[in-house]
């Protein structure tokens, strides 16, 4: 029995160093990972000045690259029939709204 407890001891002994050790080793991020982000939809890495940024609560921000943006348009304007929202004037006030 109380070998048994010797071993676990020992193995969480070692299973702590080396989780402890893991995370001494962990590389910082790189000069391109931090000039970068990943687009929260397609998850490619663009440069951060290409991206829209939209900050949702207090930590988390979601970054779109150009290519999903356009998607997403596309995709609103195929849905303008059905739901009869007019996605131009929502633009349009949008953008009055930022001047
Ligand atoms: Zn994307």
């Amino acid at each position: 029995m109380l070998t048994a407890l010797a071993i676990l001891f020992v193995l969480l002994l070692v299973g702590s160093i080396f989780y402890g050790f893991s995370i001494v080793m962990r590389k910082p991020p790189t000069e391109e990972e931090l000039r970068t982000e990943k687009c929260s939809l397609c998850g490619n890495r663009f440069p951060k000045e290409e991206l829209v940024e939209r900050p949702v609560g207090d930590y988390k921000v979601y970054y779109f690259c150009q290519q999903c943006v356009g998607g997403l348009y596309r995709d609103m304007q195929e849905k303008d029939v059905a739901s009869g929202v007019d996605t131009k004037r929502l633009i349009a006030e949008a953008r009055e709204k930022k001047n």
